[in-house]
Order: C-alpha cells, then structure tokens, then sequence
C-alpha cells in the first residue's frame, strides 16, 4: 500500500511520520500550488466547494508520484463532505485511475469498517496496537501544531517577522527529508529552539485576532493565501479556532462527549444557533464568542465560495457583531480570489482594530 493523503496545512509532517513509524509507505502530496488548483478545477464539478477541487488536485499529484490509496476521514454532517469520497473516486476513475479509498467514517456510521480500516492502516493485531499507535500520533499532532501557534506568536512580536519565516521555511524543507517519528520530533524541538532565539520587541501590545471558519481555510495556507503570515508582518498576533490537534481533541480524544473548549463553543452559541448545520458552523458561531470573552480584538471568518454551513454562520455573525460591538469580517475564497485586494481588507481590517483600542485606552 503507498498511502497518500489531502495536503491540508500541517497534517502532512504529523501524518508522515506517523505512518511511516508504522511501517507504512507515505506518498506525501507535494504543498498546494496554482498547478494544484488548476488540476482540480479542471477535473472537479464547477460548483462543488474549494477543498474538494484542490484534493482532486493533491491526489492526481500524489498518484503521478505512485500512491495507490486515498486516506480520508468521513462525515455525515447535512454538508457536501459525507460526499467527497465518493465524488473523488468517481473523478479519478474518470480519469483513468485506479486507485483505493480508506475513509475513516464516524462511529455512527458502524463500528466494523471503521475498526477494519483502523486495523489496517496502523498495521494493529489488537486494539493495544491501536492505542499505541494513535499515541504516537496524538504527540505528533500536538507538537506539530505547538510549533506553529509559537512561530505566530514569534512573528507578532518579532523585530524582524521575516526571521521567523525563514525558519519556517528551513522547517518545511527539511520535514520532506525527514523519516519517521524520533527524527520528526528532533526536528520540531530544534525548530522550536531557533524560533524562541528570534528577537522581539519589548512591551509590545499586539492586535490580536482569532481566525474562524470552515476547517480546510482556516488550516491550509495556500487556500487562505497566507493569511497567518500576512497578519502576523503587521504584527498581529492570530489564534485559529480549528486545528488538527483541536480535531483530534475534540472528535477522537474525547470521543464520545467532545472537549471541553468545542463543548464551550455549543453553549456559547446556544442562544443564537441550537442545532448543527454541518461543517463547522455552529462552531464559527462559538468561536466568536469564545474570543470575544477571551479579549481578542477581532476575529475573522474565513468560508471557501459556496460552503453552506459558513453561509449560515455568515449571517448570524452580523448580528453577533452588533450585540457586542465586537468587530467581525468575512473573507470568501475561491480560485478568483485575488491577493491585492484580500491584502487590502487585511490592513483595513487591523487598521480598524487598531483605532478602535487606542479610543478604548485613551478616551
Ligand atoms: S464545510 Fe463547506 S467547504 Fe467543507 S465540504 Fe462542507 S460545504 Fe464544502
């Protein structure tokens, strides 16, 4: 079996070195580009949502690089993704593919292909292989995420914010030539170290804004067109409501009762949005709140062209922003998005934040 999965912001370093320490060949899917998306849109439905149009391109990538099986994780949420599986086969046998689906279904789905595919993806004869294996990707997750949250926070504060990319950019390069988990590990701690090197500016009060929204645009930085990094060079500090660790936490980890922080989400919601409505727009509403109580200055919601549930969060969020005069925007991104423009609203937007404190602190 060589493995491939969705490119969907970190999860490739985590998900490479967890497969490979299981003795699983990984084909990792090389970072999304223009090639990606031309691919996808090429091949995927008109309609269909952004993230199924650049899988189909991270797929073609892969495969043209040998992978014989899709990875993918399942749904079944009233949203296009309980779908995607299916559509992406069917696009990639069109195309004269023929390649293996594993998708990793919710529980309620049935315990039995969800036990099965686990089995055979982490190479268990039990379910103690299970746990082991799912700690070892649990620690991969969490540092994998760690590191980026601390190169954001590195980059609002920096002297030189271009430092911090750079050493982000070393870090990535080296992941491809990296194998397995200790080796993985040595490098996220040595990352850490050089990030924690970089120089910052002494009290330094940063702008500081949560990132909201659909899970594939907050997390992918080709989609979101670098949007961690663009806020971060104004320095602003930014805090993503969605992580791959936040996923795990939440729809594995605490499975079946959901982490304390999502549980918070759902109450805080609660008076403006009771029921699921797919994706994770419930959550965008949540999450709102959750970073309104938690001080931030803002927060942004970011929704891929014709997401559904996002469109419903969309028009909840205004009013929230009107209840507590607490300053919200959206950004929608499809492959028209241009970056001038998205560049523009970014400095407008912090601009706004930026008033709006010193009227707070001086009067
Ligand atoms: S959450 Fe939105 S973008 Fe993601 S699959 Fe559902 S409709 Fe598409």
């Amino acid at each position: 079996m060589k493995l491939t999965f969705p490119h969907m912001g970190n999860v490739y370093i985590a998900g490479k070195a967890f497969f490979e320490e299981l003795g699983q060949q990984v084909i990792i899917p090389p970072r999304c580009s223009s090639k990606t998306l031309e691919m996808g849109t090429k091949h995927a439905p008109e309609t269909i949502c952004l993230p199924l149009k650049i899988m189909i391109g991270n797929f073609i990538e892969s495969i043209e690089k040998g992978a014989d099986t899709i990875l993918l994780t399942g749904s079944c949420g009233p949203c296009r993704f309980g779908y995607y599986s299916i559509l992406e086969k069917n696009v990639l046998n069109d195309l004269g593919y023929d390649i293996d689906f594993v998708v990793l279904d919710p529980l309620r789905e049935g315990l039995k292909p969800l036990r099965d595919n686990v089995y055979k993806l982490f190479k268990a004869k039990n379910f103690m292989d299970v746990i082991i294996a799912g700690k070892i990707g649990w620690q991969l997750i969490k540092k994998a995420d760690y590191l980026i949250q601390l190169s954001n926070i590195k980059r609002a504060y920096a002297i030189d914010s271009y430092e911090v990319d750079s050493i982000i950019d070393d870090y990535y390069r080296k992941v491809e030539k990296t194998f397995g988990q200790k080796a993985m590990m040595n490098l996220m701690d040595e990352t850490m170290e050089k990030l924690n090197r970089v120089k910052i500016k002494k009290d330094y009060q940063p702008i500081k804004i949560g990132l909201i929204g659909e899970i594939y645009t907050v997390i992918e930085p080709f989609v979101n067109l670098e949007i961690e990094r663009k806020l971060g060079h104004m320095g602003v500090l930014v805090e993503k409501s969605l992580t791959p660790t936040i996923w795990v936490e939440h729809h594995v980890k605490s499975y079946p009762f959901g982490s304390k922080t999502e549980r918070q989400k759902y109450r805080l919601a609660k008076p403006y949005l009771k029921t699921l409505v797919g994706g994770h727009g419930r959550e965008t509403v949540g999450s709102a709140l959750y970073y309104k109580d938690r001080g931030f200055d803002g927060v942004i919601q970011l929704l891929p062209l014709n997401c559904m549930p996002e469109i419903v969060a969309k028009s909840i969020l205004s009013t929230v922003s009107r209840d507590f005069d607490f300053p919200i925007m959206t950004l929608i991104l499809d492959e028209m998005t241009g970056e001038a423009g998205y560049l523009t609203r970014l400095e407008a937007f912090v601009d706004l934040l930026r008033r709006k404190k010193e009227e707070v602190r001086y009067g």
